[in-house]
């Protein structure tokens, strides 16, 4: 599970679109033998290697991910699955990380430090070589019909040294409150912007915060993974420097307070020293990664595929604690295992599934669902044959809510794209009995879960997915998600209730319908 919100807004589901539809008819006893193969203890066997210390917590485009990809192509192979992605069992892909080289600046016959007395956001910034380059204080940085922080100021060709914040009225509230699609110049991309457009070389952002980022460590040194394509920015914008107050003092001999007063007051910096040299060179790394495909053909529909998928990346190593992500997700991983293998006894007794099921462990799910968005915008088998996602992120838990009746799982987004797939799955968990919590799929629920796992990249393509959770707990990202803690029995019955809705799925006469587009 992804531990930062996506940025999309939320619709509410009308009263006669949620509705529930009528339940069909399952064949549970066909499947029933099968199901019950997914046992605690084979479960519990994979979970201990996948989630183990060598894993090194599987942080995408390390060992140990690569490591884990390993351990689960092994076990299709050896199970009789076909490689899924194009006769291998990889689908590889490149990520990207930009890295601090190296940065300096030089004022006032002192040597300032990167991630002491500054610090800069690597990923938007270019590099930079500065020699004697003019300062100029232009206050908030806010130039408008009403209000201009660069009055009498020329900014051709220098440094523009901005404080924090904006103006505000007699009441204290801003001067220029937000107007959703206005730009009222206020907000630290329009600063850049505004000085970009008067010709500054780099703007100074003097930050009182700036001598606690130190904490950060090397985690400013480098970005987040990203793919290359998403680089599309054309105009200008200046880098930026966000200052410490003893850089600020060296170049004006004021102090952050007085700095403030002096803008509140309209009241000219008059003199500001120049910066003597600056440098900001990046580098950048490619990170190498892969989803994990392994298909069981369908016996008759062959142009149909039904996707079970859960990601088998998790954080790595942090401050040199092993994260294993035994329930995130190594939990799912294994029981994409072991339905594999289940599905695979069925075939050899004669019972294969009439579409072809396709089992997917994901990479790059920690770091923004990157290996399921790299998937759908690169995919095996067309989208649109593609009848349903069933993903599972974290089902080895019970959250807090369900200490007393452990017995449930939260369904997620069951019903957003296809009417028929809640009513498959209530009638599935008639053979394993748990609770359905749909609590989290109400579009106004704050956690906004269904934008949080693998599946969303799917439904996005308007393919029905479930999403199975056990909700957050005390060691959710933590290093205590460790394989001791997982309640293998409920894991086993949640594994089984994505089995018997695979398998309705994928040997329904008709496939599912696409016939709802909630949010
Ligand atoms: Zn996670």
């Amino acid at each position: 599970m992804r531990k930062f919100t996506l940025a999309i807004s939320l619709l509410a589901c009308g009263a006669t679109a949620c509705a529930q539809m009528a339940k069909p008819a399952v064949k549970p006893v066909a499947a029933s033998p099968y199901a019950k193969s997914i046992t605690a203890a084979e479960l519990k066997k994979h979970l201990y290697i996948i989630a183990g210390d060598e894993m090194q917590g599987r942080e995408t485009g390390t060992p140990g991910q690569h490591k884990a990809a390993k351990y689960i192509t092994e076990h299709f192979k050896r199970i009789g699955l076909e490689p899924g992605a194009n006769g291998q069992w990889e689908q590889p892909f490149s990520l990207w990380q930009d890295t601090l080289k190296e940065s300096r600046i030089t004022a006032g016959g002192k040597v300032f430090e990167f991630g002491k007395d500054y610090y800069a956001g690597l990923r938007d910034q270019k590099d930079q070589t500065l020699g004697q380059t003019p300062v100029v204080f232009a206050g908030y940085g806010i130039s408008n019909e009403q209000y201009d922080s660069y009055k009498g100021i020329d900014a051709t060709d220098k440094i523009v040294l901005l404080i924090e914040g904006e103006p505000l009225n007699a009441d204290g509230k801003p001067l220029f409150p937000k107007v959703e699609g206005q730009p009222q110049g206020t907000q630290l991309r329009d600063k850049l912007r505004t000085a970009g457009g008067k010709g500054a070389k780099a703007v100074f952002v003097v930050s009182a915060n700036v001598s606690q980022i130190g904490r950060m460590g090397s985690r400013l040194m480098r970005t987040g993974l990203y793919f290359r394509d998403e680089i599309t920015t054309m105009e200008y914008i200046p880098n930026s420097y966000f200052i410490g107050t003893d850089l600020a003092t060296a170049l004006t001999g004021k102090s952050l307070a007085e700095l403030t007063a002096a803008v509140k007051e309209s009241k000219a910096v008059a003199t500001v020293a120049p910066v003597t040299a600056l440098t900001f060179t990046k580098g950048k790394l490619e990170v190498k990664s892969s989803n994990v495909l392994g298909i069981l053909p369908g016996t008759d529909k062959k142009d149909e595929y039904v996707f079970v998928t859960a990601h088998y990346d998790h954080i790595g190593v942090i401050n040199g604690k092993i994260h294993n992500g035994a329930d995130d997700d190594g939990s799912g991983t294994v029981s994409v295992m072991m339905m594999a293998e289940a599905f695979m006894k069925a075939k050899k007794a004669g019972k294969g599934p009439r579409r072809n099921i396709v089992f997917m462990t994901v990479a790059g799910e920690e770091k923004g669902l990157l290996g399921s968005r790299y998937y759908t915008e690169h995919p095996i088998y067309p989208l649109s044959n593609t009848v349903v996602d069933l993903n599972i992120d974290m089902i080895g838990r019970i959250d807090p809510e369900h200490e007393k009746d452990s017995n449930y799982v939260y369904v997620i987004g069951d019903n957003k794209l296809s009417s028929e797939l809640r009513p498959i799955n209530e009638a599935a968990n008639e053979q394993v009995g748990l609770k359905l919590d749909y609590k989290y799929n109400d579009p106004n629920d704050p956690n906004r879960f269904y934008y949080r796992s693998d599946h969303y990249m799917f439904a996005q393509h308007k393919v029905p997915i479930i999403f199975y959770f056990n909700g957050v707990h005390v060691d959710y990202h933590g290093a205590g998600d460790k394989p001791d803690k997982i309640h293998y029995p409920m894991l086993a019955k949640r594994a089984q209730l994505v089995f018997y809705t695979a398998w309705e799925v994928a040997n329904r006469p008709d496939r599912i319908k696409v016939d709802r587009n909630e949010k």
